[in-house]
């Protein structure tokens, strides 16, 4: 069994802080640095036919975008074997809404 498939999701005594302003939350759980080296990324872009890391979503309710951080978009693209994130931000909506309701921006691909 792989690694990846025992994984602990959010890592153990992961805080995600306190909601702010923008309606987000603090922080959120991504794949440590290690895992989300260049030729890893680049490895998983072939695989997914992709040029670059996919890092703006689309909402479907409000049809605006959203800037994720790279590091999020990093451990999306990497995640294997767990889902990293089960509701993703809406910056226009000031929420967070189950990943089914997103696409990705630049070619209208499902997330989940
Ligand atoms: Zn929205």
């Amino acid at each position: 069994m792989s690694e990846a498939a025992t994984r602990t999701w959010p890592p153990q005594g992961f805080s995600y802080g306190n909601r702010m302003l923008s309606g987000n939350m603090e922080r959120h759980p991504v794949l440590p640095k290690d895992e989300r080296t260049v030729e890893k990324i680049q490895a998983a872009l072939i695989e997914k036919k992709r040029l670059t890391v996919p890092d703006v979503i689309r909402h479907d309710v409000c049809t605006k975008r959203t800037l994720l951080g790279m590091s999020i978009a990093e451990t999306l693209l990497l995640a294997k074997n767990f889902k990293p994130y089960g509701r993703l931000f809406c910056a226009a909506c000031k929420n967070y809404f189950p990943l089914e309701s997103f696409t990705w921006a630049e070619d209208g691909q499902r997330i989940a």
